[in-house]
């Protein structure tokens, strides 16, 4: 018990309140989730040898294999990033005009569309898994939309059906943001298999990671066929381009990692489950906290540990919270708080969006992302849930305090 380290019962251990930071170096989350260094190690040293560094390299071909097979889709296309992938895709496809996204994700999806000339255009999610609302997303279509783009928030699929019959329906592309998804299914078939195109994330911080890297993954030939060439700036053969292509190539270090990752990825679900279990557990007594769940019928990677603080229930809001737990050296964030719509250009281009946007405001203003991942224990997950207890026990204190401290 943090509490409990205390010597004498008025001063809690909080570091908050004047106690000792809970842990010496920084929690982060997100901290990369790695495989067997060995296996990395002989890769790089191939590559070496065989000073293939990049285009078309062996390691970038497997590994856009094994992520195909993995979902059960004819085409991976790997990238150097998910935010290039997503422009690519954007360019490839021809889209023009308004596209409709969420605003509770990562502000590189809309920035993605906004550096292609494309207007996106921001819409309020279900308040139960976070994803676009398709009876919202149908409201918004104007003369101008040309496509939807939803993204499957920490994992828990978008209402793909829906989205898609919606689509289909109004004669618009529907493409995914897969960057959360990978190892996630969605009514038993693989996430990475819908819509024209999803996009994936290996990002260091992703579940699967390549340092930095993409993909596009999609069942459309011709589509993939363009994919390859305009990343690769559009080189159709030694001296001759057909179209304006950009570089948007994966590394064969990038491969290497990417592949060492993937075949970690048994014991990465693993601890991440794991993990999970226990923040729920050790969560479980407290009023107004709780984690979100991740449907046992489906696949899941249980990447993201995210807790909603409900600040009529529990004795902190989120923020007090948040900076209780920076102090001790828990980097949790605020994952995706304030909403695209309250970022730069965003905010200033669209000042009043929040109010067509309640539910994003609502849940914006409660997640909290904890660490998890394999460097994090059992032993640290209940320090953590400790100091989380503490907090609320020293709720009056905390609550005093943190009005006057500036926010992290
Ligand atoms: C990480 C992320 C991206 C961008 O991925 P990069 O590979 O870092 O460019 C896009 N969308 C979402 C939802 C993400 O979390």
């Amino acid at each position: 018990m943090v509490a409990a380290k205390s010597t004498t019962t008025e001063r809690p251990a909080l570091a908050i309140l004047g106690g000792k930071p809970a842990f010496a170096e920084p929690l982060h989350v997100g901290r990369p989730n790695v495989g067997n260094y060995g296996a990395f190690q002989e890769r790089v040293a191939d590559m070496w040898d065989r000073r293939w560094l990049t285009n078309a390299g062996r390691y970038v071909e497997e590994f856009e294999q094994r992520v195909a097979a993995l979902i059960g889709v004819k085409h991976c296309v790997a990238t150097c990033n998910a935010t290039a992938a997503i422009e690519i895709v954007v360019h490839a496809l021809g889209l023009k005009g308004e596209v409709i996204l969420p605003s509770f994700t990562f502000v590189a999806a809309a920035n993605a569309l906004q550096w292609q000339g494309v207007t996106p255009t921001f819409c309020d999610i279900e308040a139960d898994n976070f994803n676009l609302d398709p009876e919202r997303v149908a409201s918004m279509i104007t003369p101008r939309t040309t496509a939807i783009f939803p993204a499957h928030i920490f994992g828990r699929p978008a209402d793909i059906e829906a989205l898609t019959r919606l689509a289909a329906d109004r004669g618009l592309t529907v493409f995914f943001d897969a960057a959360h998804a990978l190892g996630c299914s969605y009514q038993g078939e693989m996430i990475g298999r819908f819509g024209r195109a999803e996009i994936l994330s290996f990002h260091a911080t992703k579940f699967i990671n390549s340092m930095e890297g993409g993909a596009v993954v999609t069942n459309d030939d011709d589509l993939a066929h363009r994919l390859r060439l305009m990343k690769n700036f559009g080189f159709t053969s030694y001296d001759r381009t057909d179209e304006i292509g950009i570089n948007g190539k994966m590394t064969e270090v990038c491969a290497a990692m990417g592949l060492t990752s993937f075949e970690a990825m048994p014991e990465i679900v693993e601890i991440n489950r794991r993990n999970w279990g226990a923040y729920r557990d050790g969560l479980k007594k407290l009023p107004g906290i709780s984690l979100i769940e991740y449907s046992t019928a489906e696949q899941h990677n249980y990447h993201y540990v995210i807790v909603e603080v409900d600040s009529q229930q529990a004795p902190l809001n989120r923020d007090e919270l948040l900076l209780t737990l920076h102090r001790e050296n828990v980097l949790a964030r605020r994952y995706f708080w304030p909403g695209c719509h309250r970022m730069a250009p965003y905010a200033s281009l669209y000042p009043n969006a929040g109010s067509c946007l309640p539910q994003t405001e609502r849940v914006a203003g409660r997640v909290l992302a904890l660490p998890t991942g394999q460097t994090i224990t059992l032993e640290i997950i209940e320090t953590i849930c400790e100091i989380i207890s503490a907090a609320f026990s020293y709720a009056g204190r905390i609550r005093s305090l943190s009005l006057t401290q500036a926010q992290s």
